[in-house]
């Protein structure tokens, strides 16, 4: 098992944006309304493929640079495994001990290194000569270091997966600990990074809910509301497709997984969901066997979004 890996210092983390906006960016960059759909209902199953295909590409494209930190790593574990050869010899040294003693002197020193157990060297009480067992220590790791050196001679030779923990997964770990709870209208993810928190969830930019399929009462026309607008408007709406009306104003009332949502009443309507809507309309109607028509009617203005606004909106107010 290798005890070391490139440290993949990712493109994405480099610029200042949030994760969110780059899978945003990613996705309207593609224009693939399977993965928008996967996305919005699954996102967490998306945002682990998003960083596994992420990771892959820069292993493609920056091969020669991940092949000399891969090097450069080793050469860094070869220093510190001959500082610890020489500080135990020092230590027992200076202790009158023996191999055993520099054994266990040796081994402490490199915890945090190396998996080394007790039995993992036979007796050594018998070694007196330390000298003698620092410089055929080191003349060895020497020799094994430079074979080892020698056979990542590619990043094909790179072995990704005999890591303790690979690249993708210690992204995954860093960026999918978080909340994950949807907004029961429109399906943004609460920006909490503690999954269970208290207090309420919350997220900065809500999107219309028709990409959910939300749609008037009676009717097969998608909702083209935002739920800022919506929880400051008259309007009411049906939890679970009850006859139970809710008034938007009072939207926490209509069951447990609205009560714990802050939505507040702004103008809070990212441009890149209206250019979303018209340029997957057809989809949308498709997906949900509904269409944005009469009291969901998609405005005008939004259908004057350019692809380059709507990237430029999360650059802007995300
Ligand atoms: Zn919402
Ligand atoms: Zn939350």
């Amino acid at each position: 098992m290798y005890e070391t890996y490139p440290n993949v210092s990712w493109s994405l983390l480099r610029r200042g944006k949030s994760f969110q906006q780059h899978i945003l960016r990613s996705l309207a960059e593609k224009e693939d309304f399977d993965q928008y759909i996967e996305y919005i209902h699954n996102p967490r199953r998306h945002f682990k493929q998003f960083i596994k295909n992420e990771v892959d590409r820069y292993y493609t494209e920056q091969n020669n640079m991940i092949l000399k930190m891969f090097k450069g790593n080793l050469r860094e574990k070869q220093q510190i495994v001959s500082n610890a050869v020489k500080a135990a010899t020092a230590e027992v040294k200076s202790q009158s001990g023996d191999g055993n003693m520099w054994f266990r002197c040796f081994t402490t020193a490199l915890t945090d290194e190396l998996k080394l157990t007790e039995s993992s060297c036979g007796d050594l009480s018998e070694i007196e000569d330390l000298d003698f067992l620092d410089k055929v220590l080191g003349d060895s790791l020497k020799e094994r270091m430079t074979k080892l050196q020698d056979s990542f001679a590619s990043i094909n030779n790179i072995k990704i997966k005999m890591c303790r923990k690979t690249p993708d997964e210690i992204l995954i770990d860093h960026f999918c600990q978080c909340c994950w709870v949807q907004c029961p209208f429109c399906k943004a993810i609460c920006t909490n990074a503690m999954k269970g928190h208290p207090g309420d969830h919350c997220v900065p930019f809500h999107r219309n809910n028709g990409l959910n399929g939300w749609h008037y009462r009676g009717t097969t026309n998608l909702a083209t509301d935002f739920c800022t607008t919506e929880v400051a408007s008259d309007n009411f709406f049906h939890p679970n497709s009850s006859d139970y009306k809710i008034p938007f104003k009072k939207y926490r009332k209509g069951g447990r997984k609205y009560a714990k949502w802050s939505i507040t009443p702004d103008h809070s309507e990212l441009p890149y969901w209206k250019w979303f809507v018209c340029r997957f309309q057809d989809d949308l109607e498709t997906y949900h066997s509904m269409t944005f028509q009469g009291n969901g009617e998609i405005p005008y203005e939004w259908k004057r979004y350019t692809k380059k606004e709507a990237l430029e909106s999360l650059d802007n107010y995300m």
